[in-house]
């Protein structure tokens, strides 16, 4: 029922984008998924497949390397994504995030350096804001960047990074003038390939999570760690706290396109599965309670549905507000644990079995609620601009 719906921004090459990234994605990711859950990252060549298959940077201009599309491609990805229970692999940060911030905000020698190499898999990228003492307020940060002669001489440490083990480029958040708040914030790209092995730029633990557990989400230390002023994002200091506002709104409608695919794939197994399952000598779906509880999820994910079809129309045409974006993250993501617990709850005890596809969504869902800015940042934002 819930497949029957097409989002008004599909099209038709749009469609073969999409067959082509879920044969992909069940050819090359879905096979070795489990595998990837319990090492706890992604095979480093999974980037390299995804670049040739032209996953990577497809919202970024051909100029630079990159598949020449917009958000909607983005969506399609994510959609897929979803659809197929990958969790762990960090695009919606790499492509999504990262790759935008140089497209839009670098020097024509930065783009020129690093897209093409985002999209080919040969750069694995992460944005490292948060801070072990501050996350939500990201004008507390403590990283300094202090010039000193031609370099920027980095201290401080970062946690929850995504794609933190595997990166080789990570745009890193840090005061350039600490004596100021946000004004001060500018963002550093750091090339780990220079700075790695000379003691100053460390890599924590592969932090263990409750869910999303083929994701690399690390701890990053800066101690005394020397790059050259080139490696400021754009030619301007104390801009990065605008690049960051300028851009939340699109990772915010990231994380609700993948609360929307999350709840459509949850519903569709557990349909499938309440239409085998029998208890009482019924079908479990014969049971008024299920209709009704089903009838009740499938229109919330619906209506979630054509908000973050609205918001990524919006997006594509430069015209989204931020205080939609934010209702966005923060309603599809409460209303995808919500979904998704419920429909756990029809499996049973199998739905607790992780062999069963539900288990895993059931723990991957609960950090969309903190990431990309928690639930509650997104209200105050929100009630901002009453
Ligand atoms: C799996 C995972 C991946 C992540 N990936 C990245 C990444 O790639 N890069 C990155 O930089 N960060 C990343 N994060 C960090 C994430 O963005 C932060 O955890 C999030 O912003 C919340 O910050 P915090 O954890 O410091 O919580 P805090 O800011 O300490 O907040 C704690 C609680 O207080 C609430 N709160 C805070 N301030 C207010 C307020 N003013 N009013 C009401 N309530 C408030 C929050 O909503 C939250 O519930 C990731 C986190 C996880 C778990």
């Amino acid at each position: 029922m819930l497949e029957n719906y097409q989002s008004p921004w599909m099209d038709e090459e749009l469609g073969i984008m999409r067959d082509a990234v879920k044969k992909f994605l069940d050819k090359e990711f879905v096979p070795v998924a489990q595998k990837w859950d319990k090492q706890g990252f992604v095979d480093r060549d999974a980037w390299y497949k995804a670049g040739q298959a032209g996953l990577l940077c497809a919202s970024i201009s051909d100029e630079w390397g990159g598949g020449g599309g917009d958000f909607r491609h983005e969506m399609v990805l994510i959609e897929e994504f979803n659809r197929a229970n990958i969790s762990g692999f960090g695009n919606g940060v790499h492509s999504g995030i990262v790759a935008h911030y140089i497209e839009k905000y670098g020097t024509e020698e930065q783009k020129a350096k690093w897209l093409p190499r985002m999209a080919s898999g040969e750069i694995v990228s992460a944005i490292a804001m948060s801070e072990p003492g501050t996350g939500s307020d990201l004008q507390a940060v403590k990283t300094t960047a202090i010039v000193d002669g031609d370099d920027y001489i980095l201290n401080g440490q970062k946690t929850f990074i995504t794609n933190g083990i595997t990166a080789n480029l990570i745009c890193v958040v840090a005061k350039t003038d600490p004596a100021e708040g946000a004004k001060g914030i500018s963002l550093i790209m750091v090339e780990t390939e220079t700075v790695e092995g000379e003691g100053g730029f460390q890599r924590g633990r592969n932090l263990e999570k409750l869910g999303m557990k083929a994701q690399d989400t690390a701890e990053l230390f800066f101690d005394d760690v020397r790059v050259p002023k080139s490696a400021l994002l754009g030619s301007a200091e104390g801009r990065g706290f605008i690049h960051l506002m300028e851009q939340l709104p699109q990772e915010r409608v990231i994380i609700a396109a993948g609360a929307c695919a999350a709840m459509e794939t949850a519903l569709k197994l557990t349909s499938e599965y309440v239409k085998e399952r029998k208890a009482f000598g019924k079908r479990i779906l014969d049971f008024q309670n299920t209709q009704f509880r089903l009838a009740e999820c499938m229109t919330e994910a619906r209506i979630a549905r054509v908000f973050v079809d609205d918001c990524a129309m919006r997006l594509a045409r430069g015209e989204l507000d931020d205080a939609s974006a934010s209702m966005a993250k923060w309603w599809t993501t409460q209303k995808q644990c919500e979904i998704v617990d419920t429909c756990l709850q029809f499996f049973g005890g199998y739905g607790y079995m992780m062999e069963y596809p539900i288990a895993k969504m059931f723990a991957d869902s609960r950090v969309q609620k903190i990431y990309g800015g928690s639930n509650e940042i997104m209200k105050l934002l929100i009630a901002r601009e009453i």
